[in-house]
């Protein structure tokens, strides 16, 4: 069967790379190759291994767990605060409704309730079963199942997909969806991993951790996730590149691995590695350093209504 890109369904692509799960040892030594579409630029996995979803995100998947915050994590925290409260400062009106798409036990909605008190209702929607209960213990409402299932009469203000449409098998669905449920005056924030960058370049053929293989089925570039959406009722409001040390902390893994200076296996996944934490802060810095010269590993895309 010829291979289509996800995100254009073009049929047109060439070989771009192929990596094994080595954050979660999901899939054993099981390789997955991604390939370039030739007609957007976007990166695809194939086959997708959507019949395996209770495989490949394993009980301990971290989104599935609540954040304990470390010393970054308080500092990542605070970004967070700045860069959600700059742009809940451009949506008018008294009242604002927020929508998470993918958003677990709703920590965001927390954080932005506590930004913008005009935050008057908030929801997630994720099909982690076991975050409901937390999510509405919070005040948020809760819809259980997948964004293409949610089906409502009401439009949000703001609404976040934040490391969300690179997971799913059919993102233009996806983002119809949000122009179906974006009101006249709102936003929408995507944050995804961007295919253009230096690291995807140099590691794409051994292991890019900006696979996160096999959970990224679609890695966009910013031009590629703009052709997708031309012609949706949405448009581009704001664009940045932002710091993908996660992306750079499992490349490191892997080689270190390779290089028999450390041991990763499946009773110690490469996302329980106690040099996680130090790797993250040493690349973070890197990357943010090296920000002004290239394109960084991840993307914040914010969408409005278009005209
Ligand atoms: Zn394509």
């Amino acid at each position: 069967m010829s291979k289509e890109c996800l995100a254009c369904k073009s049929q047109k692509n060439v070989h771009w790379g192929k990596a094994t799960d080595l954050e979660y040892y999901s899939t054993g030594e099981e390789e997955f190759d991604f390939y370039k579409c030739s007609n957007c630029g976007s990166v695809f996995i194939d086959p997708v291994p959507e019949d395996r979803l209770s495989i490949i995100y394993p009980e301990n998947y971290y989104s599935f767990k609540p954040h304990n915050e470390s010393f970054v994590q308080k500092i990542k925290k605070n970004l967070d605060k700045k860069f959600f409260g700059k742009l809940l400062n451009k949506i008018e009106g008294d009242k604002i409704s927020v929508l998470d798409i993918g958003g677990g036990s709703g920590w965001l909605l927390d954080l932005v309730k506590g930004i913008d008190s005009r935050v008057d209702y908030t929801c997630v929607v994720d099909f982690d079963e076991k975050a409901e209960s937390e999510a509405r213990k919070n005040g948020h409402d809760y819809f259980n199942g997948r964004i293409e299932e949610y089906e409502t009469d009401k439009k949000y203000d703001f609404i976040l997909l934040l490391n969300l449409i690179e997971h799913v098998a059919d993102p233009k669905a996806v983002m119809a969806k949000v122009g179906d449920l974006l009101s006249d005056q709102g936003l929408a924030v995507i944050k995804t991993p961007n295919v253009d960058a230096m690291d995807a370049y140099i590691f794409k053929g051994k292991y890019w951790g900006g696979y996160h293989c096999p959970r990224h089925w679609t890695l966009f570039t910013r031009e590629s996730f703009a052709s997708m959406i031309e012609d949706l009722p949405i448009e581009e409001e704001n664009f940045s590149y932002t710091q993908g040390a996660p992306f750079w902390t499992f490349t490191t893994l892997f080689y270190l691995k390779k290089w028999g200076l450390i041991s990763i296996s499946k009773e110690r996944p490469a996302v329980y590695h106690p040099l996680n934490g130090i790797l993250n802060g040493l690349w973070a810095g890197f990357d943010i350093l090296r920000s002004p010269f290239g394109k960084t590993s991840q993307m914040f895309i914010t969408l409005k209504k278009s005209n």
